[in-house]
């Protein structure tokens, strides 16, 4: 069996070769995901901007930077966790990524997360969020740990419902607006607490 770090690499490449759906030719590259192979925890965010489109890498603009705040204070950091999109090529404009880009781009993602095993699923945004808890509302679930059987994800044979999922409102969303902001922050330090959780229920 190839390593996680492996199987990521020869993913990343395929990705990086990716034209399957329009956005690729708007954008400067793909931006696949970044961070640890073996992370805990996985946030999906909504789709590159213009920063990430330029570096190729996920949140590095100003709603990576507050991210990167809100790990610190957890005592984690970028590299602790695997940072990806729903969508990985930039929108032109930043729009919202189309219900057929999104599906488009979901095995790719489904792929990441088969690799990495993440203990705990974090979504940034409403997007992120309706891809794998459709139906839900942001303002309703966010801060809420919930398992969920997502299909096409998971090996067969393994129980149901095993996959730990967290909503936080979308750092970008929060930057400027004082409540929300409160609020993820207050979501964000949760973490370790589910985290711990997670772990002494898999004992
Ligand atoms: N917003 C996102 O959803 N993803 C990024 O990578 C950057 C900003």
């Amino acid at each position: 069996m190839e390593s996680k770090k492996l199987q990521l690499e020869k993913l990343n490449a395929e990705m990086l070769a990716c034209a399957k759906c329009a956005l690729r030719k708007g954008c400067t590259q793909v931006v696949p995901g970044a961070g640890s192979e073996s992370a805990k925890i996985m946030f999906i965010g909504e789709a590159p901007g213009k920063k990430e489109d330029e570096t190729g890498e996920p949140f590095v603009g100003a709603a990576g930077k507050f991210l990167n705040e809100m790990l610190n204070a957890i005592k984690l950091k970028r590299e602790d966790v695997y940072i990806a999109n729903v969508c990985k090529c930039r929108p032109p404009e930043n729009r919202d990524p189309l219900p057929e880009e999104i599906s488009t781009c979901w095995p790719w993602l489904l792929a990441q997360i088969e690799i990495i095993q993440p203990k705990l699923i974090i979504t940034l945004g409403r997007h992120s969020m309706e891809r794998f808890l459709p139906g839900f509302k942001i303002s309703e679930v966010h801060g809420k740990a919930m398992r969920r059987e997502i299909e096409g994800m998971g090996k067969p044979g393994l129980p149901a419902g095993r996959q730990v999922f967290y909503t936080l409102y979308h750092p970008a969303a929060a930057l400027y607006n004082g409540g929300m902001r409160e609020t993820l922050i207050k979501d964000f330090k949760r973490i370790p607490k589910i985290i711990a959780k997670i772990e002494k229920e898999e004992k």
